[in-house]
């Protein structure tokens, strides 16, 4: 766990101790391009791009400092970011194969993760297996001689699985294979896969570094070494840049992510107790629910506890469970999650899910948890009308 003191000197501090005019919100600068003065200093720049802007969708100050925070977040060397959190994963994966090798990722990965394994990187020769990765025996049945990446997202999305990544990630690195790893869930602040031995760490900063819904981002954080051949990799060649003015938001965002997602978890507390106790519902799933099957692995991963869960209604009649959703007046609709709305996802929107037509997500928002209860209880009392 950061220790909350350090937490106010990254989110508060870090990088903006010299800004002119003691200025307390970082300039934005917008600007595409860098000059110099001298030869000597232009020449040092094409040297090291990383480190000295020349070219705004090679660097630039104001996504720069947002860069060190999630590092120091994260706990990693250094951190690169991205348009968005898919970019970081394509750049991440993208440095670590090469024609001829072999993936290893566990089942029910953020979709689009999936398709670059399956559809796209398969086009170019690599292949990939699916494992459930919660006991480690299928990820070590799956392992062959071109296995040079594992990637692991714990716990995976709708289903809310969790993999020991402990030991999952300590037998990838005993085999010499990379490991990358989708933190969005833990966020950066509450859980450090660097400490389990994780590679590189990415994040849809969409979800809870913006927290209000109004940016698409994505990071990658590791060593210094990774982090520079991604730059010249899977950065530089694709250019899916993060702009001046988000970076610049998602610093802003920062400045509250513990209280948004304490709030947050403060109500979803309260939601999850209406929900067990309703008679309209068949179970919840929240990892951090006392009584939770995985809670082990939950303590030893996560430090703070978040605001998300599944949960299943009793009801397989469509028409009910469609009332159910349209009967709800503030909980919105929707994929995402991370923003000040409560957003539920309905597994009945998706022509091909592993899971049935009652399960829901649900993600808490920053809303009073008086008035989410009453969403929810009028609108499952409205399927039976
Ligand atoms: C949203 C999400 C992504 C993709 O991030 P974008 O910012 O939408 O590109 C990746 N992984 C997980 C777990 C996500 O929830």
């Amino acid at each position: 766990m950061i220790p909350h003191d350090e937490l106010t000197h990254i989110l508060y501090q870090l990088g903006e101790e010299d800004q002119p005019h003691q200025v307390v919100s970082p300039p934005i600068y917008l600007t595409s391009n860098f000059s110099f003065r001298t030869i000597a200093d232009f020449r040092q720049a094409i040297a090291d791009e990383r480190h000295h802007p020349i070219y705004s969708r090679g660097g630039n100050p104001t996504v720069r400092l947002l860069e060190r925070k999630l590092a120091a977040l994260q706990g990693t060397e250094d951190a690169i970011c991205f348009g968005s959190g898919s970019a970081a994963i394509a750049a991440a994966v993208l440095s670590c194969v090469k024609a001829g090798d072999h993936v290893i990722t566990v089942r029910n990965v953020y979709s689009w993760t999936w398709k670059l394994l399956a559809e796209t990187l398969n086009r170019f020769g690599v292949s990939v297996s699916q494992v459930d990765g919660e006991n480690g025996e299928d990820v070590k049945a799956a392992l062959n001689d071109r296995t040079t990446l594992l990637i692991v997202e714990s716990p995976t999305s709708l289903d809310f699985r969790l993999q020991d990544l402990r030991s999952l990630i300590s037998w990838a690195k005993s085999k010499r294979l990379m490991v990358v790893c989708d933190n969005s869930f833990g966020s950066p602040l509450n859980r450090k896969p660097v400490q389990f031995g994780a590679d590189l760490i990415c994040h849809s900063a969409t979800k809870f570094v913006g927290g209000h819904s109004d940016v698409v981002a994505g990071v990658a954080c590791g060593s210094h070494e990774l982090i520079r051949r991604i730059f010249y990799e899977g950065y530089m060649t694709f250019g899916a840049t993060l702009q001046a003015e988000q970076a610049w938001l998602l610093i802003r965002s920062l400045r509250t992510i513990m209280q948004r997602m304490d709030s947050a978890v403060e109500h979803s507390e309260k939601v999850v107790r209406y929900l067990k106790s309703h008679p309209l519902v068949e179970s919840v799933n929240w990892i951090f629910d006392n009584e939770h099957p995985q809670r082990e692995l939950v303590k030893a991963q996560f430090d703070y506890k978040i605001s998300m869960f599944s949960f299943r209604l009793k009801t397989t009649s469509e028409k009910s469970l469609i009332q159910f959703c349209e009967s709800l007046r503030l909980i919105r609709l929707g994929v995402s999650w991370g923003g000040y709305e409560s957003l539920l996802l309905p597994a009945l929107v998706f022509s091909s899910t592993p899971h049935p037509v009652n399960h829901f997500r649900l993600y808490i928002g920053l809303e009073s948890a008086e008035s989410l209860v009453e969403d929810l209880r009028l609108a499952l009392e409205s399927m039976n009308d």
